[in-house]
């Protein structure tokens, strides 16, 4: 077993940050050939996905759907004024599970592993185990 805890840092208040070439190293350093890489955000406005990473237009478009799930104005009641980010944060999850075959992540050509931030910028964790299967 192998755990780690990363430091992802967000530039803006929607993003998502392409973390596939950490998660690939954290896996690498691992040393592990054949597991399992599970992920995990210990935050309530931030989730991960995996999706498209070849055309940028296709994470832009998602934050704008995103946005007209959760519209930044609404009629919300938490003093802390970020409902819409606890939202878009249940609605994405906080966890992944990553197969590891030949010692990489096993994602699909056009896919990628994105840290999804919906109230930023932050400094974030990622939490990573990686085990042996
Ligand atoms: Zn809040």
């Amino acid at each position: 077993m192998n755990k780690m805890t990363l430091d992802v840092k967000t530039s803006s208040r929607t993003q998502f940050l392409d973390i596939t070439g950490k998660v690939s190293k954290a896996v690498e350093s691992s040393g592990v050939e054949e597991g399992i890489c599970y992920l995990f955000v210990p935050h309530t406005t931030a989730g991960l996905t995996i999706n498209e990473n070849a055309d940028p237009d296709v994470v832009r478009d998602m934050l704008i759907g995103f946005d007209s799930i959760a519209p930044q104005q609404g009629d919300y009641l938490h003093s802390e004024g970020n409902s819409p980010a606890h939202i878009k944060s249940s609605i994405m999850g906080q966890q992944k599970t990553v197969l590891i075959e030949g010692g990489k992540p096993v994602l699909g050509t056009w896919q990628g592993i994105y840290f999804c931030e919906f109230d930023g910028p932050r400094q974030r964790k990622l939490i990573i185990k990686v085990a042996k299967t």
